[in-house]
C-alpha cells in the first residue's frame, strides 16, 4: 500500500540516497538480487566524495609525492628542490582526466544495471516517501520498501576556529589551495591529517602536526603508528601530540597563528582543520521518518546497518568511523544483504584498513594491544618482518618497513596482520585471505608466502613460535618486494624517458 501523500510517487523495492561507495554497492546488490532500486544524487557526477573530494583527488596529489621521494632517494646524489611558489593543480595534472574516467564508469554500470538514477536533492517525507528536488526547482516523489541513508559527512568545523577555506583550510578545501606553501599546520590526528601530514612533508612543505592524543591513528597498531611518524619527522615534519589548541587567527598578512595551551605559538602560511567529520544529513529532514542524529552528529545503527526505524539503513561516513571507501562499500553490500535476506557472506571484522600515508599502512584483524586484552594476561605472540630483511627490499631500495603478524598465545592462531610500509595495502590481502580462511598460522601465511614465492623453508624456526612467526613475516614480505621492484623499474623508466 502506498504511504500517505505519496500522490503520483514512483514506486520502486529499494531507494538509496547517495551514490558514494556505500550507495553504489547497496544498489548494485540489491539489483543484482533482482530488486527496482532507485538512486538519488545531488551532484551532477555520481561518485560521492570518494571521488570528487577525498580519495582520488588527494591519491593524485600523494601520487606525485611518492615520485619525488622516490627520485629524491634514488638519486641521493642529486640535492634537488621544487621550485618555490609551485601551483598545487601542477601537482595533480591528470586529477580530472581520472575523475571523469571513473564518473563515466560508474555511470555506465548503473545504467548497465537498470539502477534509476534522480539527480537531484533527497529529503524524507515520511519514513517510507522521499522527494527530490531538482536544479530546475521541479521536484518529484518516490517511495520505497526499504530506504539507504548513504549521504556521507562533511568537515566538522569547531565554531571558535575561522576556516575561511583560503587560509585556513579543511579537507574539502585544501586542494583548492593555488601555491604550494612553505609551511602547513594540521589540526587533528586521524587518517586525512596523517594522509595530507605525509604527502605535504614529502613534497618539502615543513609541517607541523598538532593533537590532543599521544599519537596519530590512535585505532592502528601503536609500532606501526611509531614508525610512520619516525617517518615524518624524518622529512622534517614535526607531531606534537598531547596539546590543546588555545586560539587560531590569521594575522592579516602572511601567516596563520596557533596559540597552545601549553604557551606554545606556531606560525604557518596555510593550515589545514583536520577534526573530524559529521554526518551529512542536513536538508534530509530525518525527523520526517522518526530518526535523528546522536550527540556527536551521526546516525546510529545496530551489527547490520539498521537504523532505529527497521526498513531504514545507514551506511557509509554517515554512520562515523573507520570512514573509509572500502568500509563504506562493504557495508553497502552487507546492509543490502541483510534487508534482503541473503546471507552476507566474510565476517565484517575481517574488512582490511588501508591508509595512504606516506609510507602506506594497512591492517587486519586484532592488534597487538586488542589480542592481549583478549586474552587477559596471556602473552600473544607476535612476529615481525622488516623490508630490510629481505634483500630484494635492498636491492629495491625500500627497506623502511614492518609486516606483524598477531597469533594466539600458542602461536597457531593467526589474530591479525598490520604492514606499514611500500606496498601494505597491496600486501594486506594476504592476511585478510588467511584470516579468512580460518585457518592456523602455518596454512594461512607460509603456505601461499612460502610455497609460490620463498625457497626458504620455516622448518628450522618451528621449536619458537614467536621465530616461527618472525620469518613468516619475512616471507610474507617477498611477493611485496617483487611487485615493488616492478613499479620502480617502471618509475625508473619514466623518468629517464622525461630526462631524454
Ligand atoms: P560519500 O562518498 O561522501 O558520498 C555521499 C554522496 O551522497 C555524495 O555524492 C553526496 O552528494 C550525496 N548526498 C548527500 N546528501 C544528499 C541528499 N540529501 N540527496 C542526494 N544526495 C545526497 N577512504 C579510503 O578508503 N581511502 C583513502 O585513501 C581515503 N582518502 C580520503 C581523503 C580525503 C581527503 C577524504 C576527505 C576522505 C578520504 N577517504 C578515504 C574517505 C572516503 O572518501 C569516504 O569514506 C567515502 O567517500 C565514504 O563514502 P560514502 O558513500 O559514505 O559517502
Amino acid at each position: 500500500m502506498s504511504p500517505p501523500g505519496a500522490g503520483d510517487a514512483a514506486h520502486f523495492d529499494v531507494l538509496v540516497i547517495g551514490s558514494g561507495p556505500a550507495g553504489q554497492k547497496a544498489a548494485v546488490q540489491a539489483v543484482k538480487a533482482g530488486r527496482r532500486v532507485a538512486l538519488v544524487e545531488q551532484e551532477p557526477g555520481v561518485g560521492g566524495m570518494c571521488v570528487h573530494r577525498g580519495t582520488i583527488p588527494s591519491k593524485t596529489l600523494r601520487e606525485s609525492a611518492l615520485q619525488l621521494s622516490r627520485l629524491r632517494s634514488s638519486a641521493a646524489l642529486l640535492d634537488f628542490a621544487l621550485k618555490p611558489g609551485l601551483e598545487v593543480a601542477s601537482l595533480m595534472a591528470r586529477l580530472d582526466e581520472v575523475v571523469a574516467a571513473h564518473v563515466a564508469y560508474m555511470g555506465r554500470q548503473m545504467s548497465r544495471n537498470g539502477i534509476q538514477l534522480y539527480h537531484g536533492r533527497a529529503r524524507f517525507l515520511s519514513d517510507r516517501l522521499v522527494e527530490v528536488l531538482s536544479v530546475d526547482g521541479s521536484t518529484r516523489r518516490l517511495t520505497a520498501e526499504t530506504i539507504f541513508i548513504a549521504t556521507g559527512s562533511r568537515p566538522r568545523s569547531p565554531a571558535e576556529i575561522p576556516i575561511d577555506h583560503e587560509n585556513i583550510l579543511d579537507s574539502d578545501s585544501i586542494l583548492s589551495m593555488l601555491y604550494l606553501p612553505e609551511s602547513l599546520t594540521i589540526l587533528g590526528g586521524g587518517v586525512i591529517a596523517c594522509e595530507y601530514a605525509s604527502i605535504f612533508a614529502h613534497l618539502g612543505v615543513r609541517v607541523t602536526m598538532i593533537d590532543r592524543a599521544d599519537r596519530p591513528l590512535k585505532f592502528m597498531d601503536a609500532e606501526l603508528v611509531e614508525k610512520l611518524v619516525r617517518d615524518f619527522e624524518r622529512t622534517g615534519g614535526r607531531f606534537l601530540g598531547e596539546r590543546n589548541i588555545g586560539s587560531v587567527e590569521w594575522d592579516g598578512v602572511s601567516k596563520v597563528v596557533t596559540r597552545l595551551a601549553t604557551g606554545e605559538t606556531i606560525e604557518s602560511d596555510k593550515m589545514l582543520v583536520a577534526l573530524g567529520r559529521a554526518a551529512a544529513v542536513d536538508g534530509l529532514d530525518l525527523a520526517a521518518a522518526g530518526l535523528r542524529a546522536n550527540a556527536r552528529g551521526l546516525l546510529e545503527v545496530d551489527a547490520h546497518c539498521r537504523t532505529a526505524i527497521p526498513h531504514i539503513y545507514a551506511i557509509g561516513d554517515v554512520i562515523g568511523p573507520p570512514s573509509l571507501a572500502a568500509t563504506a562499500m562493504e557495508q553497502g553490500r552487507r546492509a543490502a544483504c541483510h534487508a534482503l535476506g541473503l546471507p552476507p557472506g566474510s565476517a565484517a571484522e575481517m574488512i582490511p584498513i588501508g591508509i595512504y600515508t606516506i609510507p602506506e599502512m594497512a591492517s587486519v584483524g586484532l592488534s597487538e594491544d586488542d589480542a592481549a586484552k583478549r586474552f587477559r594476561g596471556t602473552p600473544v605472540i607476535v612476529g615481525r618482518g622488516r623490508f630490510d630483511e629481505v634483500a630484494r627490499g635492498q636491492i629495491s631500495g625500500v627497506q623502511d618497513g614492518l609486516l606483524k603478524i598477531v597469533g594466539d598465545p600458542t602461536g597457531t592462531k593467526l589474530l591479525g596482520v598490520h604492514i606499514v610500509g611500500e606496498g601494505a595495502t597491496e600486501l594486506i590481502h594476504l592476511g585478510q585471505m588467511a584470516l579468512l580462511a580460518g585457518t592456523g598460522i602455518v596454512a594461512g601465511i607460509a603456505l601461499p608466502a612460502a610455497l609460490i614465492f620463498s625457497r626458504r623453508p620455516p622448518s628450522p624456526y618451528v621449536g619458537r613460535a614467536a621465530d616461527l612467526l618472525d620469518v613468516l613475516a619475512i616471507m610474507a614480505l617477498i611477493p611485496l618486494a617483487c611487485a615493488v621492484i616492478g613499479i620502480f623499474g617502471a618509475i625508473r623508466g619514466l623518468f629517464a624517458s622525461i630526462g631524454g
